[in-house]
């Protein structure tokens, strides 16, 4: 929260609905769910408007451009700045963040799958160096380094070691908030970043058991902390720095009922999404009427305290809700859009 040059602001949330593309088994019948306008939906008889609404014709490229360009505006000007993808399970979530391994890796020729989070880091990198060679007298440092997480029944496992699967937050006065024990790699390229996401993607599928998909009930949280500072090269003075969070959270799935597994032992980590999702609803709702929410609250879950840095303060967050398009899954969309509309 550096930089405040920009007149009036972005509002510090905003909400984008991502309608999914229907498979080959839902196509007959008509769609549950309309987009109406630029940025309304129908559903039956109801109406809902957010910040803007991506149909079920809309790329990878779209939501870049409507999400992924100001966040990379944000974090360069000094902001924290989150992309949160909210939905239920098969909704399109992982889809939109990461988009397909296969597709990070540069020439290929599934790069138009290429999620938010690889291009975030590609028109960055490119952003950072344009702007290093552009000094006129000073020279510009940055450094960035990344960590990528994930909480699974309320305990933080590192995806880029997975033997640390119980890590613990840190947060005092004397020596601030942190992760105690979780990998943090130093990045300087794309090629960098994607090695990072290729890595952990695998270590999250891992962890899925062959009856239970584990990653419909964990979180999964990227970050990039960027730290840059200028020198003047006639009197080697150093003038400014600013650090920046950049966080993109893939969410648990949202649903309301137990049609995902329906067995008995993941009733406790069912609870524990659910818990932990209507808590970040909570503190979002308070944070888009435009106050600060105090610590104790964010304290309530892993998943809001983990969040803390990168919510709290002057923020900038896109929740991205993703919809199914399908007759079967009209109550879910039913209450992810609401969800959306509340928080809004
Ligand atoms: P979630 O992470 O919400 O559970 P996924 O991202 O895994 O859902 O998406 C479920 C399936 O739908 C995947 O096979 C994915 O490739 C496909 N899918 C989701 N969104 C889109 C989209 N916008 N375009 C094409 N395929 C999509
Ligand atoms: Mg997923």
């Amino acid at each position: 929260p550096i930089d405040q040059t920009s007149g009036t602001p972005d509002p510090s949330v905003k909400v984008v609905v991502r309608i999914r593309p229907k498979t080959v088994n839902e196509k007959l019948g008509d769609p549950t769910i309309k987009k109406v306008g630029e940025d309304s939906v129908a559903v039956g008889d109801r109406k809902f408007s957010f910040d803007s609404v991506l149909d079920s014709t809309s790329k990878q490229e779209d939501v870049f451009k409507l999400v992924g360009v100001p966040l990379i505006k944000d974090a360069l000007a000094g902001y924290n700045a989150s992309i949160l993808s909210y939905g239920q399970t098969g909704s399109g979530k992982t889809y939109t963040m990461w988009g397909p391994p296969s597709a990070m890796v540069e020439g290929q020729s599934a790069s138009y799958q290429q999620g938010i989070v690889p291009r975030i880091f590609q028109t960055l990198f490119s952003e950072i160096k344009r702007e290093k060679d552009n000094a006129v007298d000073k020279q510009i440092n940055y450094q960035c380094r990344c960590s990528f997480l994930e909480i699974y029944n309320g305990q933080i496992g590192d995806l880029l070691d997975p033997t640390q699967r119980n890590l613990q937050i840190k947060d005092d006065a004397k020596n601030g908030f942190f992760i105690e024990n979780l990998t943090e790699e130093y990045v300087t390229s794309y090629d960098d970043v994607t090695h990072i996401l290729i890595k952990g993607l695998s270590s999250r599928r891992i962890g899925a058991t062959s009856t239970n998909s584990r990653s419909s009930r964990s979180h999964i949280v990227f970050t990039c902390i960027i730290e840059s500072w200028c020198k003047e090269t006639l009197s080697n003075s150093f003038s400014s720095s600013k650090t920046s969070r950049i966080t993109l959270v893939d969410l648990a799935g949202v649903e309301r009922s137990k049609q995902v597994d329906g067995a008995r032992e993941f009733e406790r980590e069912r609870k524990d999404v659910k818990r932990s999702l209507s808590h970040l609803g909570h503190l979002v709702n308070i944070l888009a009427g435009g106050t600060q929410p105090d610590d104790a609250m964010y304290r309530d879950s892993c998943l809001t305290h983990l969040l803390q840095q990168s919510l709290g303060g002057n923020a900038k967050l896109s929740v991205i809700c993703t919809v199914s398009p399908d007759i079967k899954d009209y109550g879910e969309t039913l209450s992810i859009l609401r969800f959306g509309h509340i928080i809004r």
